[in-house]
């Protein structure tokens, strides 16, 4: 690691930040002065570390678009000063964040990793320390003089992900999350090893950051005996411009002739219809069944192998390019940040 690294930690909230209010037995969020106290390894680092953190840290579950932004213009504004940033986070919805950053962050060619942890940094058995001490080395890390990980990312418990592949899939085990359709980039042991071939290469341009997004979209998880009523209710929201379908296996849907209709009644309206497996691992090939064919046929589009997370951050990203709704349901099909196979 070259001594003159320079690194921006962005303290957003999360456990890793909280301590236990002994009276309530209730975590909440603590000043991130904490970090220094508990981690007084970070100054021993032979790299510069920077730090900002938000006044108030937030609990995950409040994160939203408008915070995304600030984040991403704090990298904005930071780009050209640090070589790597690391942003500290709640772990219930840091995958959305890491999607949503990855798509906002056009051109990135610098680390941009997340951690955070299961058990607050205060505690003893403290997942926190390990994750934030590697999630620093690796946005640090170089090979040949550029950056290992020039994209978005998600380091915790000794495992790093593409971030806008990953999912938090477990709220207990201290490994918490899972990239279960992308090789993990990295694995942390005595040594980091470096996935070299699963990484992104870096991309030739400048940095550009996209502060528009839309979040007119809902998820329509599709279970046994999901009734006309609610579905039609869902597709009729005012201002819905887009809906995830979780559908069953490879992409398949009920074929009653009322759930068709409705989906028509949509897509005929304009708003875009994405087709995501429900199943944790594996992809949406609409057509393999019947179930799916009429999907297929209507223009429901098949969203590949992406995460929900993904998913949902892409349309808030296409949403936001005023584009048309056909460049869209084009480019959901693509590959834009490593988010899909195709
Ligand atoms: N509720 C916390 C959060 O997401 C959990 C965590 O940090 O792991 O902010």
């Amino acid at each position: 690691m070259a001594s003159q690294q320079q690194i921006l930690l962005i303290y957003t909230g999360g456990t890793i930040g909280m301590v236990e209010d002994y009276a309530s037995k209730q975590l909440l969020p603590f000043n991130f002065n904490h970090l220094y106290v508990q981690i007084p390894e970070l100054k021993k680092f032979d790299l510069k570390l920077s730090v900002v953190a938000f006044e108030k840290p937030l609990d995950s579950s409040n994160m939203n678009p408008g915070i995304w932004k600030k984040m991403a213009k704090i990298i904005e504004d930071n780009y050209s000063k640090y070589d790597g940033f690391v942003i500290l986070h709640g772990s219930d919805t840091m995958a959305y964040t890491s999607s949503a950053l990855s798509f906002m962050l056009e051109n990135l060619s610098k680390p941009v990793i997340l951690t955070g942890s299961q058990l607050p940094i205060g505690k003893i058995r403290t997942d926190g320390k390990e994750n934030l001490i590697t999630a620093i080395e690796i946005a640090a890390a170089l090979k040949d003089g550029k950056p290992i990980i020039p994209e978005v990312a998600i380091y915790f418990e000794y495992e790093l992900y593409r971030g806008n592949r990953t999912h938090k899939y477990n709220s207990e085990y201290f490994d918490a999350f899972e990239s279960p359709n992308y090789p993990v980039l990295a694995e942390a042991g005595v040594n980091i090893n470096y996935n070299l071939p699963a990484i992104k290469k870096a991309v030739a341009g400048k940095l550009k950051v996209h502060y528009d997004l839309d979040e007119n979209i809902v998820f329509l998880k599709l279970f046994p005996g999901i009734n006309e009523a609610i579905v039609s209710s869902i597709l009729g929201a005012p201002g819905l411009r887009a809906v995830i379908l979780e559908t069953f296996g490879s992409g398949n849907a009920p074929t009653e002739k009322w759930f068709i209709s409705a989906l028509e009644k949509a897509i005929g309206a304009k708003i875009i219809i994405l087709n995501i497996t429900q199943c944790n691992s594996g992809r949406v090939e609409q057509g393999r069944y019947e179930t799916s064919a009429q999907l297929k046929n209507m223009g429901v589009i098949g969203g590949g192998d992406m995460t929900s997370e993904a998913a949902v951050t892409k349309l808030m990203f296409l949403l936001g390019q005023k584009t048309s709704v056909g460049e869209i349901k084009k480019l959901l099909q693509k590959s834009l940040r490593g988010e899909m196979g195709e």
